[in-house]
């Protein structure tokens, strides 16, 4: 077998984008992934096809007689960036060989896993301080002032139950996101579901003067899924309902059959948290089941809100194959519809 050969089926058997460039500085081979990226350049100048600063410096090291090594680089799209690892060789006799792989998903979970345990960080942090600075109160200015001291108690236990509540939600993320390929099997009845929730959040709906109404289809099938998810699905929907539905107001679960969901291409159980409240706006939609997303961060303090309410919510549809909508009309209120395929 000759030469061009042995090295064009030695190409074709990387799974990468590669290709080699000549001591003539012109591309000798490339294989099918490259080409896919760069087009037909056999033959031409390697400075005419790779444009980025940090592989060609590098192929010119080599092309030199200089060492090889490995590079990154970034090419801004319009959507988002691609960012791209290179390994540039020294071929004996040849040129340079150039091997490159498209690591910018690799790089985005990096970033999201960055963001997230700076969000976590900060949102401990900031009930620790408070607890660390009433600790420190109630040892010096506040030690022989027993009104000061219940007060402050009262508000260290509030931070507590706030971080308590946080780990909470973070732990339930973690299990859901662990579970979330194995698709649940047991049935669960939606309506025994629902009155059971109802019944768990009447006593904050009281306290907050908010009438809660179930209206549930007679006869609705029961649909597979986890019961203590779909618990914590309508119990988080329910409590937002109450908490940024607005005092004096009614929060309305509805719960009704769809012969065919249009997005999901089944029938399906259709369960709506409608409030009265002040709604969101458009905008915020699409980024609501963030974590930590909020439209208004001392609101949701305020309330004793973790920010996670909605992606744990988010993930648990998901696991379910089911699909979550919400819609809101400023100054109307909002509805959070979950679909579940009934099939
Ligand atoms: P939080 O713990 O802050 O309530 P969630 O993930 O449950 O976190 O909700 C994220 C944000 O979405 C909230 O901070 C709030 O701004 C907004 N939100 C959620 N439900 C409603 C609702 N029913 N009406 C208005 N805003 C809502």
């Amino acid at each position: 077998m000759d030469q061009d050969r042995l090295i064009a089926s030695l190409l074709a058997a990387v799974p990468h984008p590669m290709l080699v460039v000549g001591d003539d500085a012109r591309i000798a081979w490339l294989n099918a992934p490259a080409r896919a990226i760069l087009g037909d350049a056999d033959g031409r100048h390697y400075l005419t096809v790779i444009r980025q600063p940090e592989p060609v410096a590098l192929l010119e090291r080599v092309l030199a007689g200089g060492e090889g090594g490995t590079t990154r680089w970034r090419l801004t799209g319009p959507g988002r960036d691609t960012v791209y690892r290179g390994l540039v060789a020294r071929v004996a006799g040849l040129g340079a060989s150039l091997a490159f792989q498209d690591v910018s998903d690799v790089e985005h979970a990096a970033d999201m896993r960055r963001d997230f345990v700076a969000n976590v960080s900060h949102e401990l942090r900031t009930p620790l301080t408070a607890l660390l600075g009433f600790i420190e109160t109630l040892r010096g200015a506040a030690r022989d002032d027993p009104a000061a001291r219940a007060r402050f108690l009262g508000i260290m236990e509030r931070e507590a139950l706030r971080m308590n509540r946080l780990v909470g939600d973070l732990l339930s993320l973690s299990r859901v996101e662990a579970e979330e390929r194995v698709r649940p099997r047991t049935q669960v009845e939606l309506a025994g579901l629902a009155r059971s929730v109802l019944a768990t959040l009447r006593g904050m709906a009281d306290a907050a003067q908010v009438t809660l109404t179930l209206d549930a289809e007679a006869d609705l099938p029961p649909v597979a899924g986890d019961l203590d998810q779909l618990t914590q699905v309508l119990h988080n929907l329910v409590e937002n309902a109450v908490k940024y539905g607005g005092s004096g107001k009614t929060v309305r679960v509805v719960l009704r059959r769809v012969a065919h969901d249009p997005v999901l291409r089944s029938p399906g159980l259709s369960l709506s948290v409608i409030d009265q409240g002040a709604g969101i706006d458009a905008i915020h939609l699409p980024r609501l089941t963030e974590r930590f997303y909020r439209v208004d961060t001392h609101r949701s303090r305020e309330q004793g809100g973790t920010g996670l309410g909605l992606a744990i919510v988010k993930h648990i549809i998901n696991r379910h194959r089911g699909r979550l909508k919400i819609s809101s009309e400023k100054g109307k209120g909002s509805v959070f519809e979950v679909v579940l395929p009934l099939i």
